[in-house]
């Protein structure tokens, strides 16, 4: 289907001009060449209908009774609404300091009578065709700074669902530690870089006691907000930037400590079992306390190249173990 292209508006001219004949001449030929146009005889009329109906271009007679013409133009050019409307003057008068007080007062071209028809014409549209240019490069302009916007607005939008997404991927819902993706990828990253530093690199694996009776005692709700707080805990007993504690799986929990011997990492666990024992979460089901309570595998070593970090994990697992089976709340350490 073809869309029916807009049909272009005629140009709009307002003529002032107190002689009868003049303004009669001028609007003919306006009119005849194709523009609307509306004539005014004198300068107060011409105010109130550019007020009530704003045309493209003025042209200006100087010499009018009441008003003249610069004043008429002085008016249009100091308010906001009327300032861009382009007025040509046209005068009998033909001193070269009339000339520069029309100019002065805003106006944009001087035409001296008599004039010839044909230059008039060329000067309105000359001035016409200026102003649609003038227009256009608004009208772009706007355009522009409307599209910068919005791209401004796109990347603002993009970058933080990118963070969001980031946070997702690499956070544990529930608790808000790293998750096990994220722990992964950062006990590669770190095995590497201890591996060529040939520093040491220590785990922490701690695992809730009895938390299955805890479940079945408060119920799932409670068991949640239990998990919350003591991921909190976790995150909140260690302190070097290059730490991080991750959630591993259902109630057990995970520290990678780089550049950290096995006397720093058991510092770090005593640390966290002491505040756990100081926030006294009650656990009326567990065999060997009040309250909650964590048993913990420390391990440590300085890697190697050409081994695996699952050496480390699989150390530390163990080690937990061994502190289950040697009755739980308490730190088994390897290493
Ligand atoms: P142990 O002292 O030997 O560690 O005993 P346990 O009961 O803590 O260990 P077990 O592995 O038998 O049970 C772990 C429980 O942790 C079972 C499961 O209901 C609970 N659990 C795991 N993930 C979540 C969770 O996201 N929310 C809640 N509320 N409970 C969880
Ligand atoms: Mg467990
Ligand atoms: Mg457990």
């Amino acid at each position: 289907m073809q869309l029916l292209e807009a049909i272009p508006k005629k140009e709009y001219i307002l003529v002032v001009d107190d002689t009868p004949p003049n303004l009669q001449l001028l609007l003919t030929m306006l009119t005849r060449k194709g523009y609307e146009a509306y004539g005014v005889s004198d300068g107060i009329k011409a105010l109130s209908h550019v007020q009530s109906d704003p045309p493209d271009l003025v042209l200006l007679d100087i010499n009018m009774p009441n008003m003249n013409g610069f004043q008429v133009c002085q008016q249009l050019k100091s308010s906001n609404l009327t300032c861009d409307i382009p007025v040509i003057f046209i005068s009998a008068r033909d001193e070269v300091l009339d000339k520069v007080q029309a100019f002065a007062v805003g106006g944009v071209d001087y035409i001296t009578k008599p004039f010839q028809i044909a230059e008039v014409l060329a000067r309105v549209e000359n001035q016409l065709t200026l102003r649609r240019l003038q227009r256009q490069l608004q009208e772009q302009n706007e355009r522009l700074k409307q599209e910068i916007n919005n791209r401004i607005i796109a990347e603002i939008l993009l970058q933080e669902a990118n963070e969001k997404l980031g946070r997702l991927v690499n956070l544990d819902g529930l608790t808000q530690l790293a998750n096990r993706r994220c722990f992964d990828e950062y006990l590669e990253q770190e095995w590497q870089r201890l591996a060529r530093e040939q520093q040491p690199l220590s785990l922490i694996m701690c695992d809730i006691d009895f938390f299955k009776n805890y479940n079945d005692t408060y119920g799932h709700v409670a068991g949640d907000d239990c998990l919350r707080k003591v991921s909190h805990l976790i995150k909140e007993s260690v302190r070097r930037p290059a730490d991080l504690a991750a959630r591993y799986g259902g109630e057990e929990f995970v520290l990678v400590l780089p550049n950290t011997d096995i006397e720093g990492s058991m510092l770090v666990a005593d640390v966290i079992r002491k505040r756990l024992e100081e926030l006294a979460l009650p656990h009326e089901d567990s065999s060997v306390s009040k309250s909650v309570t964590l048993s913990m595998g420390v391990t440590s070593l300085v890697p190697k190249t050409d081994s695996l970090p699952s050496v480390l994990l699989t150390s530390a697992d163990y080690a937990l173990y061994r502190a289950k089976e040697l009755g739980r709340n308490q730190t088994y350490q390897i290493g």
